[in-house]
């Protein structure tokens, strides 16, 4: 279990994609709640090879406050999570929270969150309450939610919020994988050992519009799935199991109904002899690209190279003069 302790130096990573007119508020609302916490901070903003002028204000931010604003400027656009592993290769805090920059999620939530942390948490995760999307956002949210809770068995309820703090070793952990497919809330929960969630406030988008188009968040979905779990390849050796096996069944009966009285008559038709030995070869070749899945994700699992454990602390281990 994490230890209950101060943490001393908090870092705020916020992804930033074409939001120059949320930028002035966050930098504004973000920095007046950092300079009260009372502890060290830093305030790194990721541009996500923005189009507009979300770049220079975020530069012109960290000239003004050096050491305190960061401004990390991608070459173009990568995505949300991959912006924000960026902001991750860069932080020094204690405590890395990370939040989206279009003011749904208030920054004034970040002292309850480094609050929960220092109840001894790895990772606090947040509920939006009153959640303020469209209905198809909320709908899709809840299938993915349920989801993750099953494959990660962390009883998290809220996926999709991305206000939330992760310890530094968390950080340090997803910084070691190498994988590509990332959705960060779910990859930092597998490395946590203790996690907490906590009710926060949503509001509705202040200005522009969402940056995830509707391909854009199926991409993400797949990304979801695939970071968690090899299920989807394994389903195919189930489904080709039963196929096979239902066909089996069929045959038999058709078997024994031709042996009955009058079952040559019933038998002669053949449509339902056609039918179980397609059955039986449709199961088998499923059962084959099953197989070859379960291969497929061994591969993936190894070419993720995700370490097999990290050490928290080792204690009375002498060092070599
Ligand atoms: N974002 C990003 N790169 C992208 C898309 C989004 O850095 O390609 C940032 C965006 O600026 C915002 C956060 O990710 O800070 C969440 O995006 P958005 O609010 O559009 O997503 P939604 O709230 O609709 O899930
Ligand atoms: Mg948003």
């Amino acid at each position: 279990m994490a230890q209950k302790e101060r943490l001393e130096f908090i870092s705020v990573v916020v992804p930033v994609y074409n939001e120059s007119g949320c930028l002035d508020e966050l930098l504004q609302r973000t920095l007046t709640v950092l300079d009260g916490i009372g502890r060290r901070f830093e305030f790194i903003l990721i541009d996500d090879g923005s189009c507009d002028d979300s770049a220079e204000k975020i530069v012109r931010a960290a000239e003004a406050r050096p050491d305190q604003v960061i401004a990390v400027l991608l070459n173009r656009n990568y995505g949300q999570h991959n912006a924000i592993m960026a902001g991750f290769s860069q932080v020094r805090g204690d405590l890395v929270i990370t939040l989206d920059a279009d003011l749904q999620n208030p920054p004034e939530e970040i002292p309850n969150l480094i609050a929960a942390a220092e109840e001894g948490n790895d990772v606090v995760g947040t509920v939006r309450q009153n959640r303020r999307d469209t209905f198809f956002r909320r709908f899709c949210s809840k299938i993915v939610n349920r989801a993750a809770r099953q494959a990660t068995g962390v009883n998290m309820n809220d996926y999709g919020c991305m206000l939330r703090a992760y310890r530094r070793n968390i950080v340090d952990a997803m910084l070691q994988c190498n994988e590509r497919s990332t959705f960060i809330p779910v990859w930092g929960n597998s490395f946590a050992r203790t996690t907490c969630e906590i009710p926060v406030a949503h509001a509705a988008r202040a200005v522009g519009e969402s940056k995830y188009s509707v391909w854009k968040l199926i991409n993400l979905q797949f990304n979801l799935l695939t970071c968690m779990t090899t299920l989807p390849l394994r389903l195919l050796t189930y489904f080709g199991v039963f196929t096979g096996f239902s066909g089996f069944i069929l045959s038999l009966y058709i078997l024994i109904r031709r042996l009955c009285p009058g079952g040559d008559e019933w038998a002669g038709a053949g449509v339902f002899t056609l039918f179980a030995v397609s059955f039986i070869f449709t199961g088998i070749q499923m059962i084959g690209i099953g197989v070859i899945g379960e291969y497929i994700g061994r591969i993936y699992t190894d070419v993720r190279a995700r370490p097999r454990y990290f050490i928290d602390r080792v204690i009375g281990k002498k060092t070599e003069k």
